[in-house]
């Protein structure tokens, strides 16, 4: 056993189930563990390094940042942060950004944002936000307790009031909700659905919430944690639906794998946070947005978009020549994949065995890829997979 585990295990909280892998190094698509074994990466950190493993370009912006400023408190200015928001806004057509460093936070800034809105506008009462069942939204006592799955609703008492959940792609469920309880002030939800099993939201489904929520002055808050930043094919999933909520929300993958999280405000409530009401005290911290803005540079390049979606189809195609993959389901480099007779457990256990690393969500296999990864690798990890799925 390797000695880093070991005391890892003895010093380490047990929160996580650890493969007994100790990644030492990577460039672009490959990992190399401490023996020295190389793993091609079809999860990159959960879609956290979406240009991959230490990156050239990213690699070079995020130290030259270090070498010259690697944080200032809120209290002053930087051009690396000016920069990225206003990159960020101008590409993602939102009005202004608050910057944390989690999908939580800025799912927390989304709610205090909502909720706001609502007090500023109705007064007190109307704070109550609606989500899916199956979503995922964060691991703080607010978003577990926007969280739409009874395993994540317990110990913690007491959870935050004020979530109410309706089913995925239940139009009439929405309805109903949101025309007896008064007291809604948004609704939120992940266009896929990341953790709760890569389930896309069917389209009239979501134009359901937008018609409902422009009827009723309610918020749309789209959590693009992991959908956000070019994963399914657009910047934001939104696009790929063609509509625009009042709040977005991005983490993962945003910063290439330095922690950031965005929350992206529209016109309706681009005001709502003013002074003194909300902060973070590393949020928009330079060295993330350093990587942040080669991250929004590249996934923005003419094209690019474009190749994510046509390597999310080859991997479609080619896993429809393997007879144990049921189907696939999610959008661009953000698949679930169905099984039909093997545990996807077993599966994610022995593929980094063979030098493969992939995710799960509920009983699926998840690819997310590098959104840079190249058809020769995407190949190469496809041929373990298939070893495998025999
Ligand atoms: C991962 C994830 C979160 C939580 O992000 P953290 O950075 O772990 O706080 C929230 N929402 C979605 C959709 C996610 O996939």
């Amino acid at each position: 056993m390797s000695q880093t585990i070991d005391k890892f295990n003895d010093y380490v909280m047990p929160t996580y189930g650890r493969l007994p892998i100790v990644l030492e190094k990577g460039h672009d698509d490959t990992a190399v563990d401490e023996n020295g074994k190389q793993y091609i990466d079809f999860g990159s950190g959960i879609g956290t390094n979406s240009l991959g493993y230490a990156s050239d370009k990213w690699v070079d912006a995020v130290c030259e940042q270090v070498r010259s400023i690697q944080h200032t408190s809120n209290y002053f200015y930087t051009k690396v942060q000016a920069d990225f928001a206003a990159k960020l806004c101008r590409k993602t057509g939102y009005s202004n950004v608050f910057f944390g460093n989690s999908g939580a936070e800025a799912n927390e800034c989304a709610i205090k944002i909502a909720r706001k809105y609502s007090f500023d506008k109705y007064g007190k009462g109307r704070s109550t936000i609606v989500t899916l069942v199956n979503s995922f939204h964060g691991r703080t006592i607010a978003t577990l307790s926007a969280t739409g799955q009874e395993v994540f609703h317990n110990y913690f008492f007491p959870f935050v009031e004020g979530f109410v959940n309706v089913p995925a792609n239940d139009i009439e469920e929405l309805r109903r909700v949101i025309a007896e309880d008064k007291s809604i002030c948004a609704v939120m939800f992940e266009f896929v659905q990341g953790e709760g099993g890569v389930n896309p939201l069917d389209k009239a489904f979501v134009d359901e919430i937008f018609r409902l929520c422009a009827e009723n002055d309610i918020l749309t808050v789209a959590d693009e944690v992991q959908t956000g930043m070019g994963r399914t094919g657009a910047l934001l999933t939104s696009m790929r639906y063609g509509v625009k909520p009042d709040i977005t929300t991005l983490a993962k993958g945003i910063a290439g794998g330095i922690p950031m999280g965005a929350c992206l405000a529209g016109d309706k409530c681009s005001d709502v946070l003013v002074k003194g009401t909300h902060g973070s005290t590393f949020g928009g911290n330079p060295i993330a947005c350093a990587g942040a803005n080669v991250v929004i540079d590249t996934v923005t390049a003419e094209g690019f978009c474009e190749e994510v979606i046509a390597k999310g189809e080859y991997i479609r195609n080619k896993l429809s020549e393997i007879p144990e993959a049921e189907g696939v389901d999610g959008m661009g480099l953000m698949l679930g994949i169905r099984l039909k007779s093997k545990k996807a457990a077993d599966i994610l256990t022995a593929a980094a065995d063979k030098g493969l690393l992939i995710l799960t969500a509920k009983e699926k296999l998840r690819f997310l890829p590098p959104l840079t990864i190249t058809y020769e690798e995407i190949d190469k990890g496809l041929e373990i997979l298939k070893g495998l799925l025999v």
